[in-house]
């Protein structure tokens, strides 16, 4: 019962947690919540990240899929395992996209391995609520 209380009360607190990339380390941005507003998010190289309509996010992440594939088509390229690399991250992000219901969606690019992390309002303030400290890593 404390439990579900917590969850429920944990909507008004305000919290400031560092957005990690988990697969550098690195930190990716900051996050404010607070009671009744958007999520604010800072990247680390200084503005804050404007979140993406879904229909915009789709659209990019297609684009970039169909970029990759037609450069993977071309005799040089094929079989490059960054662009493989890059065409499963790009089919993941749309099959993100699929899974979050048409919210509006940050995209955090980690500065330091250059990863592209894709997460929608409802779900980053999720991860934050329930971060057991002021980390929160970015799988
Ligand atoms: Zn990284």
């Amino acid at each position: 019962m404390a439990a579900v209380l917590d969850g429920v009360l944990s909507v008004f607190r305000s919290y400031q947690r560092e957005l990690v990339c988990a697969r550098c380390g690195s930190v990716v941005a900051w996050v404010q919540l607070r009671p009744f507003r958007q999520p604010e998010v800072r990247h680390i190289s200084g503005p804050d990240v404007i979140p993406m309509g879904e229909s915009l996010a789709r659209a990019v992440a297609q684009t970039r899929l169909s970029t990759a594939q037609d450069t993977g088509r071309d005799p040089l390229f094929a079989g490059d395992p960054e662009l493989d690399g890059a065409i499963e991250r790009t089919r993941h992000e749309l099959e993100y996209l699929n899974g979050q219901g048409g919210e509006p969606v940050y995209e955090l690019l980690c500065t330091g391995c250059g990863s592209q992390h894709l997460r929608s309002m409802p779900h980053l303030s999720w991860m934050v609520r329930r971060a057991p400290t002021g980390r929160v890593p970015l799988r």
